[in-house]
């Protein structure tokens, strides 16, 4: 959940978890030493914490669950096609916002991706019970993946190249973006910069602005939404979410 992921901010310390190195040394049969490339460096953010979980789904699994899970997985997939990836925080481990934006700075990053699961404004959700304990579900459908980018990211360009280039991949998979954070009420409000793409502005996302490396986050899914919940929680179409994630990856970095 976007809203309290912006508002949430401790004062943690800083720590890379998961670096995974996945590039080729040169033939050592060529007379001309060839220089290794840097790898691509893709930044890994799982929205949250298990202290603060973020959004509670139809189904009473909070946020941070469905955020680790497609994190691990996308972490895998990138690595097949020699991305070098960092996570941000391991499942059972805290980082500060500064903290996630800090190391994808001092790690020079070519991009840094954070993920989360969506909720909506509490007027429009209904309370109810999921064994016996409080959960929250939609009152009418409000589905589909969002993508945020920060004008005040000094990597604006390449951020909203990426977004794009994620939208149209997962566009592609059927899925349709949510627009409820347009509508001109208190918590949302948000610019739509491509509306058949899902991508808005927001300039204050801590983790957008406080990166000086292309940055986006993405909502992948509506977790108080019975269907999108299924949706996000499928493990064949959170396969599917990574591959097209993993293709947006690899266009941007060709
Ligand atoms: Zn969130």
């Amino acid at each position: 959940m976007l809203l309290r992921y912006f508002k949430r901010c401790g004062a943690q310390t800083l720590l890379c978890l998961c670096v995974f190195f996945a590039y080729s040394k040169p033939s050592e049969s060529t007379d001309v030493l060839q220089a290794v490339g840097k790898p691509f460096v893709v930044v890994i953010d799982p929205g949250h914490n298990p202290k603060q979980p973020g959004a509670l789904g139809a189904r009473g699994i909070h946020e941070v669950t469905y955020n680790d899970a497609l994190s691990k997985k996308l972490a895998t997939a990138l690595q097949v096609i020699g991305v070098q990836v960092l996570l941000t925080r391991a499942a059972t481990e805290e980082i500060s916002l500064d903290g996630r934006a800090e190391l994808a700075n001092t790690q020079q990053a070519d991009l840094f991706l954070a993920l989360h699961h969506d909720s909506a404004q509490l007027k429009y959700l209904n309370k109810i019970e999921v064994n016996g304990a409080l959960a929250y579900e939609t009152k009418q459908p409000i589905s589909g993946y969002s993508i945020f980018v920060s004008k005040l990211n000094p990597k604006f360009s390449q951020s909203y190249r990426f977004a794009k280039l994620l939208g149209q991949e997962i566009h592609a998979l059927g899925r349709l973006p949510t627009l409820h954070h347009a509508e001109p009420i208190a918590g949302e409000n948000r610019e739509l910069l491509d509306t058949n793409l899902g991508i808005y502005k927001f300039d204050e996302l801590l983790v957008l602005r406080k990166t000086i490396v292309p940055a986006v986050l993405l909502e992948v899914g509506v977790i108080v939404d019975p269907v999108d919940e299924k949706y996000v929680a499928d493990n064949a179409k959170q396969d599917a979410i990574v591959q097209a994630i993993v293709a947006a990856v690899d266009a941007f970095q060709h």
